[in-house]
């Protein structure tokens, strides 16, 4: 029997209904056979990181355990981006889904593909909200944008 890792995937969305897009990759993750106990947080707005002259975004963690390899969850969460029609015109720019790998388990590496924990998630409230939610953060939720919880 393979062994389950516990994972947590942020999302993020700021073109079309972010909510329903939100809402359906999150379906898509939890659909997966090799994805089980998926638990989503709430949905929060959140003033954008890096370039700031876009539409704010909506987004939520989820937490769930699988089987897949790290690159396997990759190539996943990148099919469920592409399945949005997904555009990466402007770096850190608008985009109507993003998927980032937080955490995999207990596991550190760095290839050029993939980084995990993710390098810049303690530095992002609109991450440790949401992931807060669902275990224990090693950081400080920073107060530096402003983020609201969506009740609902
Ligand atoms: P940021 O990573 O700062 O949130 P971004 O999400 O806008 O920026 P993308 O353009 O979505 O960046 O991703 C660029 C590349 O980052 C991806 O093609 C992927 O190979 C790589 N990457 C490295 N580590 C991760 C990770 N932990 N989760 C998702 N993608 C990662
Ligand atoms: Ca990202
Ligand atoms: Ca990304």
């Amino acid at each position: 029997m393979e062994d389950k890792v516990f994972c947590i995937l942020s999302l993020g969305s700021n073109m079309g209904d972010r909510k329903q897009t939100l809402e359906d990759a999150v379906a898509a993750i939890a659909a997966n056979p090799e994805i089980c106990n998926l638990k989503c947080a709430s949905f929060y707005e959140t003033e954008p990181v890096g370039y700031e002259d876009q539409p704010w975004f909506m987004n939520t963690c989820v937490s769930f355990e699988t089987t897949l390899e790290p690159l396997e969850l990759l190539d996943f969460t990148q099919s469920i981006e592409q399945d949005f029609h997904r555009e990466r015109k402007i770096h850190w720019g608008p985009r109507t889904l993003d998927i980032d790998i937080i955490i995999y388990g207990d596991l550190e590496m760095d290839t050029k593909r993939l980084t995990i924990p993710h390098p810049r998630y303690r530095e992002r409230a609109f991450v440790l909200a949401p992931m807060s939610e669902l275990t224990e953060i090693d950081a400080e939720i920073p107060e530096d944008k402003a983020i609201r919880r969506i009740d609902g």
